[in-house]
């Protein structure tokens, strides 16, 4: 067990401001009268996702799908898989992809991929996190709450080996989960 407090990267009061600004132009760029596609990348988006979701103005829909992970690894070998397809039907619909974090850009690359062949009105792509000093695969990401440093961050729905997930804020541990 882990008994180490993560070392505080990105206060509660931070997020919660900022997750409240990308809310706001995230339902200031949603056509007016359409409905967005909210789909979250599980498991991380959790938190985010919920928070997120709740202070949009524009109307919203939630999906989930799963995609391969590192497992109990650190590091991402690029190959991603779909573990969990998403119910909804994304054909004709306005999506936005919401990731709890942008490592080397493979699995928003190949999400990006999949869901933009199946027909949406529009896709977008939404992180909470990204790893800017990591990225190997160019994907844009249109709203971003911040860059981070290549450490293993944990809270706000992110964990190390399945803990942390339910911190307030986002900090950083020396342990990995390899
Ligand atoms: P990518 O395909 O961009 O390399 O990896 C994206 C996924 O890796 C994220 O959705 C997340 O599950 C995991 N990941 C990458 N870096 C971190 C990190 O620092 N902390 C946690 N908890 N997950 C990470």
């Amino acid at each position: 067990m882990p008994t180490t407090k993560p070392e505080l990267l990105i206060s509660e009061e931070s997020i919660q401001a900022r997750v409240s600004e990308l809310a706001r132009r995230i339902s200031e760029d949603c056509p007016a009268g359409e409905e967005l596609l909210l789909v979250g990348v599980l498991r991380g988006c959790f938190i985010f996702l919920a928070d997120l979701s709740r202070r949009l103005t524009a109307q919203a829909r939630i999906d989930f799908v799963a995609l391969s992970s590192y497992g109990q690894a650190t590091r991402t070998t690029g190959a991603v898989r779909l573990l969990m397809e998403p119910r909804a039907d994304i054909e004709g619909k306005h999506v936005l992809i919401v990731e709890d974090i942008v490592d080397t850009g493979h699995t928003l690359h190949y999400l990006v991929g999949i869901l933009g062949a199946r027909g949406p009105a529009s896709l977008k792509t939404c992180a909470l996190l990204r790893k800017p000093s990591r990225m190997e695969k160019k994907v844009t990401i249109d709203y971003l709450g911040f860059d981070v440093p290549d450490r293993w961050v944990v809270g706000y729905g992110l964990d190390c080996a399945d803990r942390y997930r339910g911190l307030p804020y986002i900090g950083v541990v020396n342990a990995s989960p390899e």
